[in-house]
């Protein structure tokens, strides 16, 4: 068995349905298992649903329904067999008309939980899988539908559930391979539910998340990713359009990337996969002929150092400083209670006798952390600023490395600069209007020669 996961843009449309339909069908003597996306924009199409209706307005909010139907209607219908399509206008029906249900109960509350935004983000993935599944049928294969909220157990984070490894995988490992045996099974990712039925998401982009556990919980031989590029490439390619493709890159090194910012992958995704020493690919669904990337245990030998650069924008640069507190210990501590108190993850830190800066990526408790931060030592914050972090196996036995980022930064004001304590990155902070000249000229430093045993050269940018 292999797992294929389609993102938003490989489910947009009836085309790229059709486009996704043909890849699984070659691979049918594989056994795919299928994770889909909601199909393109329809998870932040929701989410504003449900922004619109806590504000009370209601007639923005029946209109986005409205044309949220006629999306998945419209896309759907020619992918669909002429016999099914009463089947699909019923649920699209069951399921618009529970959601508006949904949305006027938040707007007579007035109030929008995490729990109740799981509850209207999951219909995305619950309509995308189910239209799927029927146009597999339509392009003649056998496919059957799997409730992902049967089989992904988590626990109460509403929006950032994390799984229960342990009840999800013997749930998975129960219910896929009686049914992959003649069937495609085909799921929606980021779903899952509480042990009491209640649903939840894994986190914005965790549909390769839920690829990866469904794959570790059915000893899949692969995990494929499919997307919108040719793979991991050596830059985020909305900061460098001119990226080359990394062929083959470790677990270690995908996973540090996609922390820092790699969007190709969600950040949990590689942990299922390394504990079960499954490959992971990265493939385009637009060119399904290029080999993509291959997520394997060990980094193969490559003569670059670094294998990409990553980049974490809308970062707030948090400095304290505490004269009082003059190298006392326990100093950090208290620093660090005041971040856990408040559920706000440190991306990185530096520190001196007197100060410590630090970075988050979410400022959503910023006041609070700051007015308590303020009871022992002063507080500053500079926002608008991006974590660029080079990433590469070869990174901790090459001298010289720190030297050659300076050097390629020449003029640009470097705030913070960590080698993180995996050794296969180095990490800096600078200021947002810094970033597209800073990206470039670091890709042009550590990627104008290129190990062709690690790297295609792509001179051609994607479309
Ligand atoms: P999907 O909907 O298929 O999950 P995403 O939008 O989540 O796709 O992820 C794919 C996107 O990740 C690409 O379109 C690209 O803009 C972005 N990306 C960021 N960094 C990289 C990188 N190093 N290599 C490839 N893509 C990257
Ligand atoms: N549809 C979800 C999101 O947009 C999950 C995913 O696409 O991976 O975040
Ligand atoms: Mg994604």
């Amino acid at each position: 068995m292999i797992v294929m996961k389609f993102g938003g843009t490989s489910v947009e449309s009836a085309a790229a349905i059709e486009r996704i339909a043909g890849i699984v069908k070659a691979r049918a003597e594989r056994r795919p298992v299928v994770v889909v996306s909601a199909m393109g924009k329809t998870t932040n199409k929701l989410l504003a649903i449900a922004a619109a209706a806590i504000a009370g307005h209601r007639e923005e909010y029946i209109r986005q329904i409205h044309d949220l139907r006629d999306y998945h209607s419209r896309e759907a219908r020619p992918v669909v067999p002429l016999d099914q399509r009463a089947e699909l206008d019923r649920t699209l029906d069951e399921h618009f008309q529970e959601l508006t249900e949904l949305v006027k109960g938040l707007a007579v509350l007035g109030e929008l939980t995490p729990r109740s935004i799981d509850a209207i983000s999951s219909y995305g993935e619950r309509l995308s899988s189910f239209i799927v599944t029927l146009s597999f049928q339509h392009f003649g294969m056998t496919a059957v539908h799997l409730d992902s909220r049967r089989v992904i157990v988590t626990d109460q984070r509403h929006t950032q559930a994390a799984p229960d490894f342990a009840e999800t995988y013997a749930r998975l490992a129960a219910t896929i391979p009686p049914m992959a045996r003649d069937a495609v099974v085909v799921m929606g990712g980021f779903i899952g539910s509480t042990k009491d039925g209640v649903t939840t998401t894994l986190g914005r982009g965790g549909s390769d998340f839920t690829a990866s556990i469904v794959g570790a919980g059915i000893g899949a031989e692969e995990i494929q990713i499919w997307t919108d590029v040719d793979g991991m490439l050596t830059a985020d390619p909305t900061i460098l359009p001119g990226g080359h493709r990394v062929k083959t890159i470790s677990f270690a090194e995908a996973a540090e990337l996609a922390y820092f910012g790699a969007k190709v992958l969600h950040p949990a995704t590689v942990l299922p996969a390394i504990r079960k020493s499954i490959p992971v690919l990265i493939l385009n669904s637009r060119r399904p002929e290029v080999p993509g990337t291959r997520i394997v245990s060990e980094a193969v030998p490559c003569s670059n150092v670094v294998k990409s650069i990553a980049c974490k924008r809308k970062i707030a640069l948090v400095n304290i400083h505490s004269t009082r507190m003059l190298m006392a210990h326990g100093f950090l501590h208290r620093i660090f209670e005041v971040f856990d108190r408040f559920e706000t993850p440190v991306d990185m830190v530096a520190t001196s006798e007197v100060s410590v800066s630090l970075t988050i990526d979410n400022p959503a408790r910023l006041d609070d952390i700051v007015a308590e931060l303020e009871q022992f030592a002063e507080v500053e914050i500079e926002k608008d600023q991006v974590i660029v972090c080079l990433v590469g196996d070869n990174i901790r036995h090459t001298p010289g490395v720190a030297r050659r980022v300076f050097n390629a930064l020449d003029g640009i004001n470097i705030r913070m600069i960590s080698q993180g304590a995996s050794r296969l990155n180095i990490s800096l902070v600078v200021a947002e209007s810094d970033l597209f000249r800073a990206v470039p000229a670091l890709h042009q430093e550590f990627f104008a020669e290129l190990d062709p045993d690690v790297f295609e050269r792509r001179e051609a940018v994607d479309a």
